[in-house]
Order: C-alpha cells, then sequence, then structure tokens
C-alpha cells in the first residue's frame, strides 16, 4: 500500500497509522508529495530524511517523494492500494473527492481508509505549524527528531 501525504511534518498522528497499516500490509511506502498546492514549510528532503528516522523501528515500509499523479506513481511501485488517514467528519468530505478522483483517473486502484487512535484524532501538521511558530509545546505531537528539526528551522 501507498500512504501518500505532504507528512510537513510527519506527526504521532500519521505513525500511528503507519505503524497499523504495517501490520495489515507486506509493504508500507509513505509518499511524499513534492508538488502539493499548498507551499511546504519544510523541504522535501528534510521531510524524506525526518520521516525515515522517525520509522526507523519500522522493517517494512519505504520512504520516498513523488512528483507525478498519485495513480501513476502507484502504477510504477506496483502498488493497487491508497491508503488515507481519517480523523474526523471534516476529513471526510475532501477524502472522499479525492478518492473518487482517483478512482476516475485508475479505476484498478482502491483507497482505504483508517482512523487513528484516540489520542491522535486532533493532530494535523498545520495545527503543529501554527503551536510551533507561537512557541507552544509540540512534543506530544512529533517525535523528537522532528520537534529537534521544527525548532531549527524557525
Ligand atoms: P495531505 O497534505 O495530502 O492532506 P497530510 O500529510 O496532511 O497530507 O496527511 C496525509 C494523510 O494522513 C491524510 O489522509 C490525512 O487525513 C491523514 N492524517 C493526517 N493527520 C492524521 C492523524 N493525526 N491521524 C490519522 N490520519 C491523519
Amino acid at each position: 500500500a501507498i500512504y501518500p501525504g505532504s507528512f510537513d511534518p510527519i506527526t504521532n498522528g500519521h505513525i500511528d497509522l503507519i505503524k497499523r497499516a504495517s501490520k495489515l500490509f507486506d509493504t508500507v511506502i509513505i509518499g511524499i508529495t513534492q508538488n502539493s498546492k499548498k507551499p511546504a514549510f519544510l523541504d522535501i528532503n528534510d521531510r524524506l530524511e525526518s520521516a525515515k528516522t522517525a520509522l526507523i523501528d519500522i522493517n517494512n515500509i519505504k520512504v520516498m517523494s513523488f512528483d507525478t499523479l498519485l495513480v501513476d506513481f502507484a502504477e510504477t511501485q506496483n502498488v493497487q492500494i491508497i491508503l488515507r488517514g481519517l480523523r474526523a467528519v471534516s476529513d471526510f468530505e475532501y477524502e472522499f473527492q479525492l478518492s473518487g478522483m482517483n478512482k476516475h483517473l485508475n479505476p484498478t486502484i482502491e483507497t482505504l481508509f483508517m482512523t487513528p487512535a484516540e489520542q491522535y484524532a486532533n493532530i494535523s501538521s498545520s495545527l503543529v505549524r501554527e503551536i510551533l511558530s507561537l512557541g507552544g509545546d509540540i512534543s506530544a505531537f512529533v517525535p523528537s527528531n522532528v520537534e529537534n528539526l521544527l525548532k531549527e528551522k524557525i
């Protein structure tokens, strides 16, 4: 399966989902988008390297970046499953639209949704960036290597 996203930065919520997925699939590819429409806070190399470090204990994952259509990336990796996370009803509309478009672009690829453990359901990369920029404590939301990197960047 491929778990795509901007991971700007990777959070404990993402990591919880990846741990769960790694038990269900032979290999989970964490696909980090290079050309998201959102301007990135961390550059692609920082996002790649910090995700690799944060996920070092999980054996059956690969962290990669891509700058093509997601369905094309999945096809080149020989993957038929896209994984996305749902935190709350508010995620649903966007995710539903995205999965519908991806299904239209390549009907052989399925999108599966997973939910995180309750304590991670309120974590988002954008809130982590906002709390950081206002001097708040982000240690409960991201792994320590990511916290250190973010503090260096600000
Ligand atoms: P994108 O910019 O593509 O939305 P993100 O990096 O923000 O990518 O998130 C990737 C995926 O992980 C999305 O499906 C998002 O809904 C999901 N996600 C983000 N944070 C969490 C979390 N705390 N728990 C579960 N899923 C999450």
